[in-house]
């Protein structure tokens, strides 16, 4: 079968996807006009009808979708079909606020654990694998949808949920796992137990992870290489449109190829709505081009990233994105100055400290301040005060130069930065408390 899990479609050519992109876009409007009063409504105000859809060129006529149209909407009113053909809800991890909840039928399970199963075969997998699953199970898509796709590939599947790194060890070990689903995050944590348990990267059998839920950067991606021994693939997707899954890595690792069959993306400035070409940066909005339960047409996301068309070495047609630089409500500014996490991340990989780190924002006599702490390897941890103070001051002259503002680095003892399980906390930013 190569190293497609649908080949036909996964290397489908430009002019067939936009032929069954079209086709799709077409009868899922009018599927949402009849059955979504909720949307239909929005395009009366905007003055569309189906009719006026005859292929993805006229997308742009229609309304965008939000988080808050999904709050307001909340449970059942973007809901696409009767309830007696939904068989599954799942929900949001609540990282921004209230959490979101989206209906499947059988057929949008099938088309999610498809879109799984396409990453684990991009990742390496095959029947022979073992397939081990530490994502959340339950109402979070992480679980759930890496358990299908591993199934649809034949993979025997360890669902161990998320947590309890001392059993994930030992069924790795015991039951020699060679794929490993998870947070980034909780890939590092898994990782430095490993570690400090004394084994080697060549003890495990692990050949490739496959991580996503979070942003992470390119050097955390080479600490996961490196502590585990393997190839890590980065996974994205959201509840909104299924879970994990809408795009995923080829062995080329330049970003996510998108599965553009079922999901239509689109970026758009955040400011203007305005559709941006190929290679801008901007905003994600997906349209869900065949989904029943939850169809949500020209949703934002809120996630920053960059689409590309470049050919693929690895043969796969579908559109890439970037890896999302973060979410748009994920920025942070301080001092008028526009600051990702993922920055800082890469800076301290860089500098050769660890993942683990809080990023605490305040605003005291009316100015911002931004404290990091960043927790020390037991290899680097020191006694000697002016050691530390000697770190302290590069490492914020190294975060000067990046971000252009200087914030207050403290470096903390090994194992004292609370470790993630599931999506990591990142920014405590107590200027919301205040407002
Ligand atoms: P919540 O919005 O409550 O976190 P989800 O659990 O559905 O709900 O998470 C979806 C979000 O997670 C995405 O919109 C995106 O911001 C983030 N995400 C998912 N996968 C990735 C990834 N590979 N890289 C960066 N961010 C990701
Ligand atoms: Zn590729």
């Amino acid at each position: 079968m190569g190293r497609y899990y649908q080949p036909e479609i996964e290397t489908a050519s430009r002019e067939k996807l936009t032929e069954i992109q079209n086709e799709k876009i077409v009868k899922q409007v009018k599927h949402v006009w009849d059955n979504v009063p909720y949307y239909r409504n929005l395009m009366e105000q905007k003055g569309v009808t189906p009719d006026d859809i005859k292929g993805i060129a006229d997308l742009h006529k229609l309304p965008f979708l939000t988080k808050a149209d999904l709050r307001d909407a909340y449970p059942y009113g973007l809901l696409g079909t009767d309830l007696k053909n939904c068989v599954r809800i799942q929900s949001t991890s609540g990282t921004t606020g209230k959490r979101v909840v989206a209906f499947y039928t059988q057929k949008d399970i099938d088309l999610w654990e498809e879109c799984c199963a396409r990453a684990i075969v991009a990742a390496g997998g095959t029947e022979e694998d073992v397939c081990q699953v530490c994502y959340g199970y339950g109402l979070f898509t992480g679980g759930p949808g890496l358990n299908g796709g591993s199934h649809k590939v034949g993979c025997l599947t360890l669902p161990m949920s998320s947590g309890n790194t001392e059993r994930q060890i030992q069924f790795m070990m015991d039951l020699g796992s060679t794929i490993i689903c998870c947070t980034p995050s909780y890939a590092a944590y898994i990782g430095e137990t490993l570690r400090d348990m004394g084994y080697k990267p060549e003890d495990n059998k692990l050949k490739a992870g496959i991580f996503g839920a979070e942003p992470w950067t390119e050097e955390m991606r080479h600490e996961i290489e490196k502590l585990l021994g393997i190839k890590a693939y980065d996974i994205y997707g959201l509840t909104e449109t299924t879970g994990p899954g809408v795009s995923f890595e080829c062995e080329e690792q330049t970003g996510m190829h998108i599965n553009e069959d079922h999901f239509y993306p689109e970026i758009i400035n955040p400011e203007t709505g305005e559709v941006l070409p190929d290679g801008e940066l901007g905003e994600l909005v997906f349209t869900s081009l065949d989904k029943e339960g939850f169809p949500l047409l020209r949703y934002r996301t809120r996630d920053l990233c960059v689409l590309s068309k470049k050919k693929c070495s690895c043969g796969r047609t579908h559109v890439k994105m970037s890896k999302p630089k973060g979410r748009s409500d994920d920025m942070l500014i301080i001092r008028g100055v526009n600051v990702f996490p993922s920055q800082i991340e890469a800076v301290l990989l860089n500098e050769g400290y660890s993942p683990n780190y809080q990023i605490i924002v305040d605003r005291v006599n009316n100015s911002d301040t931004m404290d990091i702490n960043v927790e020390l390897a037991p290899e680097l941890f020191s006694d000697i005060v002016s050691e530390n103070v000697k770190r302290e001051k590069s490492l914020e002259s190294a975060m000067r130069t990046m971000l252009g503002i200087g914030p207050k680095v403290h470096l903390v003892a090994p194992n004292t930065i609370v470790r993630s399980e599931g999506k990591a906390v990142r920014v405590i930013d107590k200027r919301k408390l205040i407002d």
